[in-house]
């Protein structure tokens, strides 16, 4: 590895990548400085029976203006851009009921909305009808959505988020397209940093594999990473530690299931597990056509569920799956594989929400210290946290700040 370079970026995720691909393209001396054996973080593609599979980001949201669209067509990738499955009638919920569970999730936005121009911001479970029918329903998605549940997440922070409402996907996968996008640029992998010494004339990060001295840092570490590591910067930097904390990584985990007799399903189609309740998961059946079923797990039920081990997913699924589909859709059904997201200690969750009265704390998190420590990643941005697209936004905006200050 390296020992001094003009700029170390800590972590190669979506951010760290962007940041990376930017400085060296702009003939920077850098170094991405990651903990894992590969690149891309919670963008990451696997592959079973010649599938991509992604057990991170895998839907190109605000997907005409996203970056990584082009980036992926331009590395030759197929992109799909069947509508999303939740933006389509769900199997075993009856079309007015639907209709109605819709219309209680348009005015559950709307009250969002309201709620965050209020004086004191509250959390999104302030904006439930009062014993509300969808209440369970809605309660599920915003896990979906945030990784947490309704009473933890800052009604100003989730009327922040923006989104276009176009969602394409990449057939090779979208954590492949980050991972590729950072070839070619200096990577130390394997190489967990454990401080950020800012005392001398020049930085020096210390990591498990080594030190390294650098005249700047892009810090893109997750937020609840960056918070369980108070020593992270020496001195210390308090004011970051604390943002972080009031971004915590929501959950959201993925399990994916060998669907047998796949074809009697259309393609990308979805169910609840249950409408009433928001312990429960999506279901995707055949994305992209494949012979698959994709779970999805948000909030306090996945954390249960992990706590509970791998095998409790899948249990979880079945049950859910046999009470709509009847008892014997069970034979048909082998669990694939799952990424225990929250217990990944390089991640420790999904994506960030802001704590009720926190939502400032993502320009904190995002603000340079000194000219020289910078800040990257999906929790530092303002209006597309929680996504890839937003973390390369970031990424690129620090390694921006990084040329303009080199120039100072
Ligand atoms: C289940 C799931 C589904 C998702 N679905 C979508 C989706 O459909 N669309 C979407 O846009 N987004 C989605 N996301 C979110 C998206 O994946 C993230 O927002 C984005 O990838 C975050 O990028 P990042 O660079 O900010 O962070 P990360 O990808 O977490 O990058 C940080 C990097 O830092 C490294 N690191 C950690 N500790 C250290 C250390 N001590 N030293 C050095 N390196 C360290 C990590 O290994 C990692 O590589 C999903 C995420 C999950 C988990």
């Amino acid at each position: 590895m390296k020992s001094d370079t003009e700029v170390v970026i800590i972590g190669g995720g979506a951010a760290g990548v962007a940041a990376g691909r930017r400085l060296h393209d702009a003939g920077v001396d850098c170094l991405i400085v990651e903990a894992r054996d590969r690149l891309g973080g919670r963008a990451f593609t696997a592959t079973h029976a010649g599938y991509a599979i992604d057990h991170g980001c895998g839907w190109l949201h605000s997907a005409g203006k996203n970056e990584w669209s082009k980036i992926a067509q331009a590395q030759g990738r197929e992109i799909d851009k069947t509508p999303p499955p939740w933006t389509r009638s769900s199997l075993g919920f009856r079309l007015n009921e639907q209709q109605d569970y819709r219309e209680a999730f348009s005015r559950f936005d709307e009250r969002v909305h309201a709620l965050a121009r209020a004086d004191k911001d509250v959390a999104v479970a302030a904006a439930l009808e009062p014993d509300g029918r969808w209440n369970g329903l809605i309660g599920a998605v915003v896990t979906f959505i945030n990784g947490a549940e309704v009473a933890e997440v800052s009604a100003r922070d989730y009327d922040n988020y923006e989104d276009d409402e176009v969602n394409w996907r990449v057939v090779e996968g979208y954590g492949a397209t980050v991972a590729r996008h950072g070839e070619g640029v200096p990577v130390a992998l394997g190489a967990p940093v454990r401080r950020i010494d800012r005392s001398g004339k020049r930085l020096k990060i210390e990591t498990g594999n080594g030190a390294i001295t650098a005249d700047r840092v892009i810090v893109t570490l997750p937020t609840t990473v960056m918070a369980e590591m108070e020593t992270l910067f020496s001195p210390a930097l308090p004011e970051k530690i604390e943002a972080a904390r009031n971004l915590p990584l929501g959950l959201d985990d993925k399990l994916f299931i060998v669907l047998d007799k796949a074809e009697e399903f259309e393609k990308d189609s979805r169910l609840f597990g249950a409408k009433d309740d928001s312990k429960t998961a999506a279901y995707h059946i055949r994305p992209f056509g494949r012979p698959m079923i994709e779970g999805f797990f948000g909030g306090s039920n996945a954390r249960d569920l992990e706590a509970a081990g791998e095998g409790a997913f899948f249990d979880f699924a079945v049950t859910e799956l046999c009470g709509i589909l009847g008892h014997d859709f069970a034979k048909r059904l082998k669990p694939i594989h799952i990424h225990r997201w929250a217990a990944d200690p390089f991640a420790r969750g999904a994506y960030s929400y802001a704590v009720p009265g926190k939502a400032d704390s993502r320009a904190v998190l995002a603000a340079p210290v000194d000219n020289r420590l910078f800040f990257a990643g999906e929790a530092c941005s303002k209006h597309d946290y929680s996504t890839a697209h937003g973390a390369y936004r970031t990424g690129v905006s620090a390694a921006e700040q990084v040329i303009a200050a080199r120039k100072k």
